[in-house]
């Protein structure tokens, strides 16, 4: 690929510096901070909408339904644009179905998977009319059909199938093994398609599949889909039509120095597959859309020197961002206020919360910080304030959007008087 337009697909975020001070789009983060306080998820509305859009490009095609996934970032802006800009979404949750709805969403562009949907959330998915089921259990489907035909309702379903197959990620983002709780096997799905015409109300014309997130290569894919499709011909060769071929999500997103494959590679690799095939096909990305489109803004309380480490301890904790404590994952962290003459030390950047888990680095080699400083955890956008709790009775945090040279407050920071509603 040229040079330009390599930079162009990969340019993962809208956030860089100018004369030392740390933008998000048009706006200094600086001035964020001044009216929303810390600690503050940034969000990049450009961003969100540009890896949209270099999906909706690089498959352009098979003009495929993308379903953004919203348990990657549900905050109501983030669904509005995105949805603005063509997507569907994929929920797996009856709050997510009234986020969905919240947002604009038509029914006909909502997906649902989940291995537990209840009977209520079930109900609720039907009267908004939702494109697909994504099904992981025959009890699941059992359920669906009862109640559509209670309903009076003919719904479509699409058999989740766990292809066994290694993602190559971390264990508790995998999905597609057969030790794992997801999808439905081979042997077991061929014998639900075998009895499919005794399900009067519920309509199985669609696969789905999804193998894990953060895969940054595509033979995990690769594999999946090839077994997948051989599985579609022995379908349809005794009959079966497949209408919906639903491919996920999992597209590995730009941590630190990864290199994963672009979108339109990506597209390149898959698309050669499908080439002769009828399906609607539909994909279920959200870290690919998100993680890079946020930044979670934090100020240093204090600097703690020990005989072995220096603590800078922050004032987010591992109740507004759990990746690291949860995955051991890495996050960039850049100054707000970048100073080229600043010498440079090795911190564990830590929460104040009363846990050993509660970092964002460890023996991290930073600008030297200051008490007052601000720090920007960069690309958690995906996975961060959806994953956010109240642990230690800590309110959660403001989330902003930015969108050129303006800024919105996207979700208020939550009060003490929040954190005792309901009790
Ligand atoms: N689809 C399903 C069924 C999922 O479980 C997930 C994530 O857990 C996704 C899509 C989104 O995955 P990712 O954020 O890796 O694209």
């Amino acid at each position: 690929m040229p040079f330009r337009e390599f930079q162009e697909a990969t340019r993962i975020h809208d956030f860089y510096y100018k004369n030392g001070e740390l933008y998000c789009e048009k706006v200094p983060v600086r001035k964020i901070v001044k009216k929303v306080g810390t600690p503050v998820y940034v969000y990049s509305h450009k961003t969100f909408t540009e890896h949209l859009a270099k999906l909706q490009r690089a498959f352009r095609s098979v003009k495929p339904l993308i379903c953004y996934s919203v348990k990657a970032n549900s905050n109501l802006a983030v669904l509005r644009a995105l949805v603005k800009k063509g997507a569907g979404l994929d929920i797996v949750s009856g709050g997510e179905l009234f986020r969905a709805r919240k947002a604009k969403c038509q029914g006909k562009k909502i997906v649902y998977a989940g291995v537990g949907k209840t009977s209520d959330e079930i109900r609720d998915a039907i009267r908004a009319r939702i494109l697909l089921f994504n099904v992981e259990s025959l009890p699941e489907l059992e359920q669906i059909n009862a109640i559509a035909k209670k309903m009076r309702k003919k719904v479509n379903v699409s058999l989740r199938l766990n292809p066994n197959v290694d993602p190559h990620t971390h264990d508790y983002i995998t999905t597609g093994k057969a030790e794992t709780k997801f999808g439905i096997d081979f042997e077991k799905a061929k014998e639900i398609f075998k009895v499919a015409k005794d399900f009067s109300h519920a309509q199985v014309c669609g696969i789905h599949v999804h193998i894990g997130s953060q895969i940054e290569t595509g033979d995990p894919f690769l594999e999946a889909f090839r077994k997948i499709l051989e599985f579609i011909d022995e379908l349809e060769a005794g009959g079966v039509k497949i209408k919906f071929l639903n491919l996920g999500g999992g597209l590995g997103a730009i941590y630190s120095d990864e290199n994963p494959q672009t979108a339109e590679e990506f597209a390149a690799k898959i698309l050669l597959l499908f080439k002769k095939r009828k399906f609607r096909i539909i994909f279920e990305p959200g870290r690919f859309i998100a993680a890079n489109s946020g930044v979670l803004v934090t100020r240093v309380i204090y600097v703690k020197q020990t005989d072995v480490k220096n603590f800078a301890i922050v004032d987010a904790g591992m109740n507004d961002f759990i990746r690291p404590a949860f995955y051991g994952a890495y996050h960039a962290l850049w100054p707000v206020a970048k100073n080229e003459k600043a010498s440079s030390w090795v911190y564990d950047v830590v929460g104040p919360i009363c846990e050993s888990g509660d970092f964002f680095a460890k023996d991290r080699e930073l600008q030297e910080v200051h008490a007052g400083d601000l720090l920007s955890l960069m690309t958690t956008g995906a996975y961060g304030f959806t994953m956010a709790s109240n642990y230690n009775s800590r309110p959660r945090s403001c989330e902003v959007m930015v969108k050129g040279g303006t800024f919105k407050i996207v979700r208020k920071r939550e009060t003490h008087q929040d954190l005792v509603r309901g009790e």
